[in-house]
């Protein structure tokens, strides 16, 4: 019988409820209008579809798949596509707000959106992953647009589920649209640059606040949680800048060595060990992967899924700066002991902006029928990122709010100010 899978209950909070909490206390430093507050709260657009997909096995399964439209006020909504069993409309709502906002903060004409399917890819072959790929597409065909909303890679999606994407739209548009998803492979125009620019962005916030900190690369240890595209990019480039990195974890569990990983070592056993680190000889093994949050190290970048850093370990927390590689790494909850603690977090939304700007560029050279070099792309998002910091922190220092706060109020007036000035109804 086909039948869809409830989602399942977690044991995390409610990420839409962290997201929410700090909206609201920077809403109230800033003195928004309760009419924009409404405004601003409220998803735009939000899309759950069933998708009927026949499975290798003959049986057919059928899928739940959701899209949310946060706001498009800056522009076309964007954000990534995430397949995990997990998925929760709540959880979808959260991270497209959080698109919103880290758009804004980073200064780039989008609004926010996110999507999601229920479903476990590490289960399902190359063939289920494709057709539920492209019925998910054709599901939203009306939704997604160049100018209306452009999809990228989430958590359990890649380069090649949007070149799946990518086809199947343009086949329903009988033309080829480039431009309608983001972090695609490079021959089907995808950026240079894109696949190493969230990391990137991790690295050159986690500098720029080290500066301030006056924490020296050279001297500083750090530990990176979560080894996908994002960790496993962040903790390379951080040790290309100095940076020991002394513990390293994924979902076999967490590996430390106090010499320091090295992390091009790590990445080459993952790749060619089905893409986890089990077995991997450069360090040993904790006991348990939550140990790693307990390091006495210089940085922490959390850069795999949200509620990792919540009130039950707080406490324990080392480290003197955060650097939010992962969404919604940080829950609400958490925030109030990490302010007193005094650590200094750079948050998610501006911490792994990285990703999205380069985004950005790739859909900006599909319109433009014309590729930068890597040296441009790094370039000019190096920039942003730096300069999205220093507004940032001196938001921070106006308002007398810590980082994340000040990146919600930087965000929000952007987002408010525009909605004032285009009206409404
Ligand atoms: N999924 C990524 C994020 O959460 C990238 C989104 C995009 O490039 O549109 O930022």
């Amino acid at each position: 019988m086909a039948y869809i899978e409830p989602a399942p209950i977690k044991d995390k909070e409610n990420p839409l409820e962290s997201m929410m909490e700090r909206f609201n206390i920077a809403a109230e430093k800033l003195g928004l209008s309760d009419e924009v507050y409404s405004v601003l709260k409220n998803p735009a657009k939000q899309v759950i579809v069933s998708l009927p997909i026949t499975m290798d096995n003959g049986k057919i399964k059928v899928f739940e798949g959701i899209r949310v439209v946060h706001s498009n006020i800056l522009g076309p909504a964007k954000g990534g596509i995430r397949f995990a069993p997990d998925v929760h409309i709540d959880e979808v709502r959260a991270l497209a707000a959080w698109m919103t906002w880290k758009c804004a903060v980073v200064d780039i004409p989008y609004g926010g959106g996110k999507g999601g399917v229920r479903c476990n890819p590490r289960e399902m072959s190359k063939g289920e992953i494709e057709r539920l790929m492209r019925a998910y597409t054709l599901a939203m065909i009306d939704v997604f647009g160049p100018d209306k909303d452009i999809p990228a890679p989430d958590m359990g999606t890649g380069p090649r589920e949007m070149a799946w994407l990518m086809d199947e739209y343009s086949k329903a548009h009988g033309t080829t649209v480039n431009a309608v998803v983001t972090g695609k492979p490079l021959v089907l125009g995808g950026s240079l640059g894109r696949t190493e620019a969230t990391g990137r962005g991790v690295m050159v916030s986690a500098l720029a606040a080290m500066e301030k900190l006056k924490i020296n690369p050279f001297q500083a240890t750090c530990v990176v949680q979560g080894f996908g595209n994002v960790g496993s990019w962040a903790a390379q480039l951080l040790e290309e800048r100095g940076l020991k990195i002394v513990s390293i974890s994924d979902i076999s569990g967490a590996y430390y060595n106090s010499n320091g990983i090295n992390i091009q070592e790590a990445i080459k056993f993952r790749n060619e060990n089905n893409g986890i680190l089990e077995g991997f000889h450069g360090a040993e093994k904790l006991s348990s992967a939550n140990e790693l949050f307990e390091l006495e190290v210089d940085v922490l970048v959390p850069a795999a899924v949200e509620d990792v850093i919540t009130k039950k370990n707080v406490d324990k927390i080392k480290a003197k700066l955060i650097v939010e590689g992962a969404n919604g790494p940080t829950s609400f909850n958490a925030d109030k002991i990490i302010n007193e603690k005094g650590i200094m977090v750079v948050p998610d939304i501006l911490a792994n902006a990285g990703g999205v700007t380069v985004s950005y560029f790739e859909w900006v050279q599909n319109r433009l029928g014309y590729k930068w070099t890597a040296e441009r792309v790094n370039r000019r998002s190096d920039r942003i990122m730096k300069e999205a910091f220093d507004h940032v922190y001196h938001a921070s220092v106006k308002y007398n709010v810590p980082m994340r706060i000040a990146a919600y109020i930087v965000a929000i007036d952007k987002v408010a100010q525009t909605y004032q000035y285009r009206g409404g109804y």
